[in-house]
């Protein structure tokens, strides 16, 4: 049983030293659990936040803990009613080969699912934290400007087809010419923007004559100080991530601009709220899951996966995500089915 785990705590961006490939037992499942087998892993932002220490929403991981993710897995062995040998199941569990589970929120894949791995992308987590951040914290109404950046991402395409579903003006940001295009070009949104170029504020600006109603926030930066001047009167600001900043080790150089972010809260009445998917709005699972399939088999929403192959690429694959160098969901395929 090949496992990844936390080798030592990052001090800004993650490296190779950070983590340990671990050969152990295959775990063996008592009465009321069920042993999975690993086939495809989740790269999600949120992992850098659980390398650290720092206070958060979650308690972070011990050194030596195997690294934690949501996965794609097939039952090998059942103890438990409702899961059977060859079920596939959307489970969380972790960086490593097997694993057992007592099956508490372990959810079944449907057997005919041309593409399970869609379980961990627009049909799971993140397709469903920018479904929910946009229509719930969102508020869209039809015509107004919507801009959210990691834009061919799987919450920021999400976020961005759900929009157009909804009759907003969307507008991506994204890195690169390649993904701008794609964001565009498949995705549907009307502007896609490099949030690399020299003049991104000024291009955001011709961009959104008529202001920014609701700024969908995956990354923070240089991109949330494009867009604080041009947010308009009651603009909504769901705070989903701020990748940008997940790596930083201390707070960016310049002077304090809190008092300017507090008086464009105050002076344009904004509502600003964070969220964490699952514990605010898991009930609504179900309702978003038959949704986005129905939306997914109609060729309405469209998807891009970004698939490494082999457990042991999972750290490589896993600072790609964070630098940028993922276009899609980014997935590693650990075992055939
Ligand atoms: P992505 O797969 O889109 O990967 C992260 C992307 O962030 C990169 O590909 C890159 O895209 C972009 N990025 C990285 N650095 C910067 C930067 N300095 N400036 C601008 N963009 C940058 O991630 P997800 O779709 O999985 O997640 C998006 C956000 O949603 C994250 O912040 C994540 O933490 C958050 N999230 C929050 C949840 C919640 O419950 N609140 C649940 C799930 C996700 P590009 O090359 O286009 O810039």
């Amino acid at each position: 049983n090949r496992q990844i785990k936390l080798a030592s705590r990052p001090h800004g961006a993650p490296t190779a030293d950070n983590f340990e490939l671990a050969t152990g037992e295959i775990p063996k499942p008592n009465q009321s659990e069920m042993l999975l087998r690993t086939i495809y892993l989740s790269l999600d932002p949120y992992m850098r936040g659980r390398m650290s220490d720092a206070a958060s929403y979650a308690d972070p991981l011990q050194i030596g803990d195997v690294m934690l993710g949501g996965t794609v897995a097939q039952v090998v062995e059942s103890n438990i009613d409702n899961f059977a040998v060859g079920d596939l199941v959307v489970s969380n569990s972790g960086w490593q080969d097997y694993s057992v589970s007592d099956g508490i929120g372990v959810l079944k894949l449907d057997k005919n699912m041309a593409n399970p791995s869609y379980g961990l992308g627009v049909l799971g987590m993140p397709g469903f934290t920018g479904y929910m951040g946009l229509t719930d914290i969102g508020k869209p109404k039809k015509g107004e400007t919507l801009v959210v950046a990691a834009a061919t991402g799987p919450v920021g395409a999400t976020v961005g087809q759900v929009g157009n579903k909804l009759g907003l003006r969307t507008i991506g940001v994204a890195g690169g010419a390649e993904k701008c295009a794609y964001a565009v070009e498949e995705l549907g949104f009307d502007v896609c923007l490099d949030h690399k170029a020299d003049d991104f504020a000024e291009q955001l600006a011709a961009a959104c004559p008529d202001g920014i109603d609701i700024y969908y926030e995956n990354v923070g930066g240089k991109v949330f100080d494009g867009v604080l001047p041009l947010l308009n009167a009651h603009a909504r600001i769901p705070v989903c991530g701020l990748v940008s900043q997940y790596n930083a080790t201390e707070l960016p150089d310049g002077k304090d601009r809190l008092g300017v972010l507090m008086g464009n809260i105050l002076s344009k009445r904004l509502t600003i709220k964070g969220f964490i998917i699952f514990e605010e709005y898991g009930d609504h699972f179900p309702e978003f899951l038959a949704t986005m399939s129905k939306w997914l088999e109609s060729g309405d929403v469209k998807t891009k996966e970004h698939q490494v192959d082999g457990l042991a690429q999972a750290p490589q694959a896993f600072f790609d995500m964070l630098d940028g160098k993922n276009f899609g969901k980014t997935v590693v395929k650990v075992a055939d089915v």
